[in-house]
């Protein structure tokens, strides 16, 4: 497919369910008639299902367009996109709220990844009793919940994380995370996990914010602790409201659906492009960097 002022791109992906495909990397302008919020046509099957790659054009009005991204950083978040945790979230929400008497999908669980806790009780405890938990009430099932996280074993990385990082050193680009977690095993967490990847000096923690996703400001204090402009960096998200933070603070949004939603929900949420996985991206980073140099 033709990219404007580009060549024409097509990345391989032989590391996900299409392998043998060409996946298709491609931008645009919003086509009006296509719709300017959901890029794949209803009934378009899930990646489980596999026809659909890569998808974009959604372009917000101050999301720079791939070709004029100088990239210098990227924003990752990360739970579902640098641990495979988001399986043992879900089981502890779903735990906890109903221990509470308020019912909670694994899907709502996923759905709504990325808000605070607070935010989260007091969405479903609206649905049941039409109005905000109390602050007592609020602390008690996050306490809970946590404890019921803390059952699991650690996450492991999720595959093909490490080796993307290793190529952003490789091709200078710093990393930056930015989370809505205030686990307090974060850093040794990382210590373990991503040794040498992520600098403490540029990481976005839930005790760096007021507002969690999707307000813009984890995003853009990203931005400001990398010391880069939003069309110098790219934000890596795995949740509808993650992505929804990342469009916000205007830059460039890319999905990796990890974890059990369609890829309709991250591309209405206003992806400009969407892997299958991290692994995907990784493979594919080659390719993509030409484009965001
Ligand atoms: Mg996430």
């Amino acid at each position: 497919m033709t990219v404007e002022g580009k060549d024409n791109r097509t990345c391989m992906n032989n590391s996900s369910p299409y392998a043998g495909e060409d996946a298709k990397l491609t931008e645009g302008h919003v086509n009006q008639a296509e719709t300017a919020c959901s890029p794949i046509p209803k009934g378009t099957p899930s990646s489980s299902e596999g026809d659909l790659l890569l998808k974009y054009p959604l372009w917000g009005k101050s999301v720079p367009s791939l070709s004029s991204i100088h990239l210098k950083a990227v924003l990752f978040d990360m739970d579902g996109v640098l641990f495979d945790s988001m399986p043992y979230h879900a089981d502890a929400w779903v735990t906890s709220m109903t221990k509470y008497g308020l019912p909670m999908t694994r899907e709502v669980a996923f759905m709504n990844e990325g808000r605070t806790g607070m935010s989260t009780i007091n969405l479903i405890y609206n649905e049941v009793y039409g109005k905000d938990a109390s602050k007592e009430l609020i602390d008690e099932i996050y306490l809970d919940k946590c404890n019921e996280f803390a059952k699991h074993p650690d996450p492991d990385r999720m595959p093909g994380a490490l080796d993307l990082l290793k190529k952003l050193k490789r091709d200078g680009i710093t990393p930056v995370l930015v989370t809505g977690s205030g686990q307090h095993t974060l850093f040794a967490r990382f210590d373990r996990d991503y040794p040498g990847m992520f600098e403490r000096d540029k990481m976005v923690t839930a005790y760096d914010v007021k507002y969690g996703k999707p307000n813009p400001e984890p995003y853009l204090m990203g931005l400001k602790k990398a010391g880069v402009k939003a069309n110098e960096a790219i934000v890596i998200e795995n949740a509808p409201i993650g992505v929804q933070a990342g469009v916000a603070a205007g830059v460039f949004t890319i999905a990796v659906n990890t974890g059990p939603l369609k890829d309709s929900v991250l591309l209405d949420a206003g992806a400009h492009l969407l892997y299958p996985s991290m692994q995907a991206l990784c493979d594919n980073w080659e390719e993509l960097f030409v484009q965001l140099k």
